[in-house]
């Protein structure tokens, strides 16, 4: 006997447990298999975008994210005891009526992981730890997988979230074009220290020796320690390796390194996946693009992913056509390629400075099949309603529903998928309906009911 689900999601990283958390919300039957058998450590993507922070906010964990993670501390870069330079890498920003969340957060990988697992308990879900996905086989009515439990599961889809070196898309012998720039390989660690104040991010280079940087992380007594390495170079993986190249490149004596609770080597990859699904197979995450760790994009692109595919996976399983799931290829792919070009030039330039680009709010859809004059992220701000009440636009989208604003035109609302109509009181833009998909998009602008209709059932 098999065990049946609908969704089979391979790989319980920031990519895979996001679109765990949006299925359970929705009601799917969906399990989660990860091969470790325990929750990762390792403060790896440490930056959470604005965009990612609004994502968070409507899968209802915003709060525990806010709780722990803090604005970046200034840089400061030194040469021995010598103050270089001093700068920002992400200016913290005032909130604004569209923009709630318009700073960079720093926050650990894996106390978001920890977060984003704890509300997949909430919605009744969890991880199957130590439950490798081995194997797959499919056919025009799902997948049957194998499991290192030595179970079997049957699928009507799978999706594999199964990291950069993802088996799954080695199995479907898809494409991962792109470099691997050996000469940009890092020592990457968590450590606790002595004698290092918290309220920057510090620097050290030493010409001909080598970078040594701390970032204190937000939420913990640890600082996430990154080490360049020259080509050849392999520094010891212990405390006393650490502390040896910290020391060789700070040229500090007084500042101690006194634990060392995670650690690994990194190479700048920087690759895209020539496909995002394979039949009832979908990849997301790292699993079909790699970045470089510049400009802090990798996971947010990845939770971006899974909020994309997660509403559409739904309505595809309570019967929408299957052209919907190409979608997902269509409008995530482009954008995997915009932000490696942008995280590729971040890695070239020795610049520290981020900019507006890397926030992912500017994000659109536009031109594609599920934009009808729509595809841009619908802002937030205040919002007249015509029975006198105001609401916040982001209160009225928070949720896994379509969103219907109808100004100047009486609220219509076709069969369909499950929608939440509010009639605006102060037409903006003429008489319209705005369609805001599941996941903050614009789906469709249109005065025509009719058009409205079509759209509804095309999704
Ligand atoms: C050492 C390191 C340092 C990094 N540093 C940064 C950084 O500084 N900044 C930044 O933005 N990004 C960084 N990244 C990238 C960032 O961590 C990734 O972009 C992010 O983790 C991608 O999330 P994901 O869920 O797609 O994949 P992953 O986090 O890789 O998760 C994939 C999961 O799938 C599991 N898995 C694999 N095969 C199977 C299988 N067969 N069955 C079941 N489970 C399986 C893995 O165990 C893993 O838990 C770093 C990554 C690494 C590895």
């Amino acid at each position: 006997m098999h065990e049946t689900t609908d969704v089979l999601i391979a790989g319980a990283g920031p990519t895979g447990l996001t679109l765990a958390v949006d299925l359970a919300r929705r009601g799917v039957a969906c399990r989660i298999v990860e091969q470790a058998p325990e929750p990762a450590a390792g403060s790896k993507g440490k930056g959470l975008q604005p965009r990612t922070l609004e994502v968070f906010d409507d899968l209802g964990v915003i709060g525990p994210i806010l709780a722990a993670a803090t604005p970046y501390p200034p840089l400061r870069v030194r040469m021995g005891r010598v103050p270089v330079w001093q700068a920002r890498m992400h200016r913290p920003a005032e909130a604004t009526d569209a923009v709630p969340y318009p700073t960079v957060l720093m926050h650990p990988q894996w106390r978001t992981e920890a977060v984003l697992r704890e509300r997949l308990t909430e919605l009744g879900g969890k991880v199957e730890q130590g439950a490798a996905l081995t194997g797959f086989e499919q056919d025009a009515d799902g997948v049957t997988a194998g499991l290192g439990t030595g179970e079997t599961v049957r699928a009507r889809y799978l999706v594999a979230a199964d990291g950069g070196r993802s088996p799954v898309r080695k199995a479907l012998g898809i494409g991962f074009a792109g470099e691997t720039r050996e000469e940009q390989r890092m020592a990457l660690g968590d450590v606790r220290a002595e004698g290092l104040d918290r309220d920057h991010i510090h620097v050290w280079v030493r010409p001909g020796k080598g970078t040594v940087a701390l970032y204190p992380m937000a939420g913990t007594d640890t600082f996430q320690i990154l080490a360049t390495l020259k080509p050849g170079e392999t520094p010891e993986q212990t405390l006393p390796g650490y502390q040896r190249v910290f020391a060789e490149r700070s040229m500090l004596r007084r500042v101690r390194l006194t634990e060392l609770l995670w650690s690994s080597l990194y190479r700048v990859n920087i690759r895209l996946a020539d496909r995002y699904r394979s039949g009832r197979v979908l990849l997301a995450g790292d699993a079909v693009h790699v970045h470089p760790p510049a400009g802090g994009q990798g996971l947010n692109t990845g939770v971006q992913d899974a909020y994309n595919l997660g509403w559409k996976l739904a309505r595809v399983l309570s019967g929408a056509p299957e052209t919907l799931l190409d979608t997902y290829e269509e409008e995530r792919r482009p954008v995997a390629a915009r932000v490696l070009g942008l995280s590729a030039d971040l890695a070239g330039k020795k610049s520290y400075k981020r900019d507006e680009e890397t926030y992912q709010l500017s994000l659109s859809y536009r031109g594609g099949s599920l934009a009808r004059r729509g595809g841009d992220r619908m802002p937030d701000g205040p919002l007249p309603l015509a029975d006198g009440t105001r609401a916040r636009v982001f209160d009225l989208l928070r949720g896994p529903h379509f969103t219907l604003l109808s100004a100047g035109l009486a609220p219509h609302v076709p069969a369909g998928p499950e929608v939440r109509a509010y009639e605006v009181a102060e037409p903006y833009g003429g008489e319209r309906y705005t369609l805001v998909r599941p996941d903050g998009y614009v789906g469709i602008s249109t005065s025509s009911a009719d058009e409205l209709a079509a759209y509804l059932a095309m999704v």
